[in-house]
């Protein structure tokens, strides 16, 4: 069973797809992260993010570079968003995501082009969104939450800024832009807290499921 969560930034689908995956008993890959990592080698290598060569060499990330807090830092979201707009990038990291996707017992990917590139056969796709003001003050509390004594804060209106930015360049790249697949669930949860949108979506992918 494939489960496919695709959205946009801020918008709730990672902590979503994870409940799923801990409800089904099935693995769950942030598929995020990857381009999170390309981004972040970018930046090691002192290379540049808008450069197709570049960004494809910093495909070559070491594993352990998956598992540094820095991938979490808003810079390195807007370093990846960045790196994924070049073909030869989304290229690269298509056949990990795919073979996670088959594995055996199935599996829940979360990212931007899931039920459209990546696992156009899910069981089940989602699109979970939130207005873009809803986002960003759910990002600014997560910042406020995990802020380091060193570090400012950033005012809400910036992450706003940020949010419209990134969404503007993930809707409008040519190669794999985030939209719902014509056969996704669309779940708005703005007007929902945590739970009410993890139960909202459970209740949607089981009835999904009961339908097959
Ligand atoms: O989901 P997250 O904010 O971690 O993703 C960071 C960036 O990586 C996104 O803004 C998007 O540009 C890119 N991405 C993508 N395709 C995916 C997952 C993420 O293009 N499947």
């Amino acid at each position: 069973m494939i489960i496919a969560v695709d959205g946009p930034t801020a918008s709730g689908k990672g902590t979503i797809a994870r409940r799923l995956a801990e409800h089904f008993g099935v693995p769950h890959l942030d598929t995020g992260l990857l381009y999170r990592a390309v981004g972040r080698q970018v930046a090691i290598n002192g290379g540049n993010p808008d450069d197709p060569a570049d960004a494809l060499a910093a495909c070559d990330f070491p594993d352990e570079l998956m598992q540094d807090d820095v991938l979490r830092a808003e810079e390195t979201g807007g370093l990846a968003s960045r790196v994924s707009v070049h073909p030869a990038v989304r290229e690269a990291l298509f056949k990990r995501q795919r073979a996670f996707a088959e594995q055996p017992g199935g599996a829940v990917l979360d990212g931007r082009d899931i039920g459209t590139v990546i696992a156009p056969d899910a069981d089940v796709k989602l699109f979970i969104t939130a207005s873009v003001q809803e986002r960003a003050r759910r990002r600014w509390l997560e910042m406020v939450d995990k802020k380091m004594d060193h570090e400012e804060e950033i005012p809400l209106a910036e992450i706003e800024k940020d949010i419209v930015a990134r969404d503007a360049r993930d809707i409008n790249r040519k190669d794999a832009p985030l939209k719902a697949a014509a056969d996704a669930l669309v779940i708005d949860t703005t007007a929902f807290d945590r739970e009410q949108a993890f139960e909202t979506v459970l209740e949607a992918v089981q009835e999904a499921l009961a339908a097959r």
